[in-house]
């Protein structure tokens, strides 16, 4: 017999082990959808007049977060949402994800700027990585899309930038960061303050278990893919997500200590730690904390 979801009668469809309940798919959209609305009420305060830039791959946790922002939002005039698609370049990888990105913004009728590498900094990521081998893909890719990222979103007027980390990806990166001893980093993982020129961050989805993003995006028959980019296989994160994953099977709630411990500290540290004095790149005009940017640095510009 199926197991009954503990706040109503009907079937359940997930176990979580974290808060002991069984749920069924009414309750699992509510209680996901109360995590999102708790973590932007506490955290990004989205106000009359926003204009909210989304990170849209076209994986399962920026379509999931779209989504979301689009039911919580869309009926809201005086907000307005825009996704950002980055065409890296990537054969074979990124065509997938761009179709299921275009989906799901033109079935919901958002406006969508889709822009590439290619046509910013001339080359696609496959022809950067392939001329430069000393870094990886992904340390170009982080810094460069970041950097298009925060162009797009100031050449739009967006005040937010929305991305779909989930609580995985966010207790890995505090893990990551432990393991390394990187108080810079772990700095810039603090609540985000107001910084001219840098468009504010936002992750409503940090409070929600990468499996139950999953889980949303299906129940909800969100169009998303599911390949895994060819350049994916950064060892430390992968080690520290087998680790995690471990913990939690056996102490379930670990992820959630994980991110609850660095939220209560991180405010604290970065009171006391000098904080870099923030100017304009030289080349490009973005800001940064060097008279050149990372991304200007990385394309040998000078
Ligand atoms: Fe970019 Fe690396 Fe992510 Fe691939 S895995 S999309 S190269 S950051
Ligand atoms: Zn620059």
């Amino acid at each position: 017999m199926p197991i009954k979801c503990m706040k109503c009668n009907r079937d359940a469809i997930i176990f979580q082990k974290y808060s002991g309940m069984h749920i069924c798919k009414r309750h699992f959209i509510e209680d996901v959808e109360r995590k999102v609305k708790l973590t932007i009420r506490k955290q990004y305060k989205i106000e009359k007049g926003d204009i909210i830039a989304v990170a849209l791959s076209g994986g399962k946790d920026s379509v999931v977060l779209l989504y979301l922002l689009h039911k919580i939002f869309g009926v809201r005039r005086d907000i307005e949402i825009v996704a950002l698609t980055i065409d890296e370049g990537i054969a074979g990888y990124r065509e997938e994800t761009l179709a299921k990105a275009r989906k799901l913004t033109s079935e919901l009728g958002i406006r969508h700027i889709v822009r590439s590498f290619k046509d910013e900094y001339d080359k696609t990521l496959d022809e950067l990585t392939a001329q430069e081998r000393k870094l990886g893909a992904c340390s170009y890719c982080g810094v460069l899309r970041k950097s298009l990222m925060n162009k797009i979103a100031n050449e739009i007027g967006a005040n937010k930038l929305a991305t779909g980390h989930n609580l995985d990806d966010e207790a890995q990166t505090i893990m990551m960061n432990h393991l390394g001893g990187d108080v810079d980093r772990m700095i810039r993982l603090s609540p985000p303050r107001e910084i001219e020129g840098l468009v504010l961050r936002a992750k409503p989805l940090r409070k929600v278990p990468e499996k139950e993003v999953a889980l949303y995006a299906i129940v909800n028959e969100l169009p998303f893919d599911m390949s895994e980019c060819p350049y994916a296989h950064e060892a430390l994160r992968g080690e520290v997500r087998d680790m995690i994953n471990e913990f939690e099977v056996r102490h379930p709630g670990t992820k959630y200590s994980i991110m609850r411990g660095f939220d209560k500290t991180v405010g604290l540290i970065a009171k006391e730690y000098p904080q870099a004095e923030l100017s304009k790149c030289r080349i490009c005009g973005e800001t940064c904390t060097a008279t050149l940017c990372q991304a200007c640095k990385l394309l040998g510009r000078s």
